[in-house]
């Protein structure tokens, strides 16, 4: 087994994996892979972030009235 401090991980399948990133790896600093390449700290489910979206809105942009506002 191997401590790894960074991966790219697009397992969205795993309890750990948010938005292209491995949290786990953002929270303790490493993960475990074996010898064989594989993710030991894999746990199925999905990332605590992903649980409650009731709040979020959805908005149509109209790019007639869009305005830029450029911030120095
Ligand atoms: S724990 Fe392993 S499988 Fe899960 S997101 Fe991180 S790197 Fe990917």
């Amino acid at each position: 087994m191997h401590k790894i401090k960074g991966v790219f991980c697009l397992n969205s399948k795993c309890k750990h994996y948010f938005e292209d990133s491995c949290m786990l790896i953002q929270e303790t600093g490493t993960v475990n892979i074996s010898k064989t390449g594989k993710c030991e700290d894999f746990v199925a489910g999905e990332y605590i972030g992903y649980a409650d979206r009731s709040d979020l809105t959805s908005v149509a942009i109209d790019p007639e009235t869009l305005e830029v506002v450029f911030i120095d």
